[in-house]
């Protein structure tokens, strides 16, 4: 399979690299943009400032910035600033033995292993798709699904934040700089349609069918961003993979796990999965 490869190793390393980075800004994004949304919505049902209890406090000081930039980086038990020397990818999760350097509260193993898979992601793809703007294209998708499988793997959301952006991005980047050849714009709106429609019928059909709702919207946007980006022919392709994939391991979780049949597993990491694939392997 990777005996077309196009990627030098050194186009391989530096991407390889430069996804070590990406999944530490990773890493943030997926912990971060949940709790964003959860503030955007408390402000908006909590009571209008004038009904709330009186307070001296003004808006910027009631709520202060919260976004992937600031506030800096800190341990969420003892709120200590982590230092620049330990924001090293990996490397820092290491050397600090995965705790805390302030209070040694233990670190999971899910930040630096996000960090490697993205790096992993970005060198197969560096070797897999040739040195030119699609690459960049393809990796940018990449850090988009990413964030997006373990942000549904963890709320089951896909948050608009992330979908919409992933889907006009993709229609930009069909008339400047297609991911792959004959993605032009025609074929970037009409394959976000068949994304989004696809699955919007098999959902309503299922409910239709079954009386329960078997996904949800922030899945057929995601569809439509990866349509966008892909075109119809992978849209295909794409659902049958992760449905596929989403049996197997909703099958194994029900029988070798006893997990709950009725309690849905996400299907957005398994179509942020397929996708990738798809994008990366044709
Ligand atoms: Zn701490």
């Amino acid at each position: 399979m990777f005996t077309a490869a196009f990627g030098a190793p050194e186009t391989i390393l530096l991407a390889g690299l430069g996804g070590l980075l990406v999944g530490s800004f990773l890493n943030v994004v997926i912990r971060r943009v949940p709790l964003m949304l959860e503030r955007e919505w408390a402000l908006q049902s909590a009571p209008t400032p004038t009904e709330a209890i009186p307070s001296e406090a003004t808006p910027s000081e009631a709520t202060p910035p919260f976004n992937v930039i600031e506030p800096r980086s800190h341990c969420p038990h003892c709120l200590a600033p982590i230092r620049a020397r330990h924001l090293v990818p990996v490397i820092s999760w290491l050397a600090l033995r995965g705790r805390c350097a302030s209070c040694a509260t233990p670190i999971g193993a899910r930040y630096p292993l996000v960090e490697i898979g993205t790096a992993l992601a970005f060198a197969i793809v560096a070797a897999r798709l040739p040195f030119d703007l699609s690459l960049l294209d393809a990796l940018l998708v990449t850090g988009f699904l990413i964030a997006l499988a373990m942000i549904d793997f963890d709320t089951q959301y896909l948050p608009d934040q992330l979908t919409l952006p992933l889907l006009w991005l993709g229609l930009a980047a069909s008339v400047f700089a297609p991911l792959a050849p004959g993605i032009d714009p025609s074929q970037a709106i009409l394959g976000a349609i068949a994304g989004y429609l696809s699955l919007w019928s098999v959902y309503h059909a299922f409910r239709l069918l079954t009386g329960k709702e078997g996904m949800g919207y922030g899945d057929f946007k995601l569809l439509a961003a990866l349509g966008a980006w892909l075109g119809t022919q992978a849209i295909l392709p794409i659902v049958l993979l992760a449905a596929i994939a989403g049996s197997i391991v909703g099958l194994i979780g029900i029988f070798v796990f006893g997990r709950d049949r009725n309690q849905p597993i996400p299907f957005g990491p398994f179509l942020a999965a397929a996708g990738w694939l798809v994008m990366t392997f044709g």
